[in-house]
């Protein structure tokens, strides 16, 4: 869990910084919107999620795959995961916030990650 948490961390900081770097101000973690958003852009109202590949069992992705050894034991907690995911996101919408999920897979290639931040948040 410990390991699971300070990777994500690290993510994060790595989507955080980029885009600061190109130029985007943002907050962090507000608490008043569902799932805690990681990057929080009010004027834009956009937000981004840094999601670890596993921890929240991205489809079609080899680190999003259970893994077989201990199902019994990951499975409710993930399951559990992806579902709280949906119920945020639907309720994000509601409130006319976009959103982007940055998974965990796509932060590793730097060109294609500002590609994809520029896409979400340039008007
Ligand atoms: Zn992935």
């Amino acid at each position: 869990m410990r390991r699971i948490r300070s990777a994500n961390t690290k993510l994060e900081m790595a989507v955080r910084s980029l885009a600061h770097r190109l130029g985007f101000r943002f907050r962090l973690h507000r608490r008043d919107l569902p799932g805690r958003p990681d990057l929080v852009f009010p004027s834009k109202r956009k937000i981004i999620f840094v999601h670890g590949c596993f921890w929240h069992q991205h489809r079609g992705c080899i680190d999003g795959r259970t893994q077989k050894s201990n199902t019994r034991y990951w499975f409710p907690k993930l399951s559990n995961n992806k579902k709280r995911d949906k119920r945020n996101s639907a309720q994000l919408n509601r409130l006319g916030w976009k959103r982007l999920v940055v998974w965990e897979c796509q932060t590793e290639d730097g060109k294609k990650l500002e590609q994809q931040l520029r896409a979400f948040l340039e008007p």
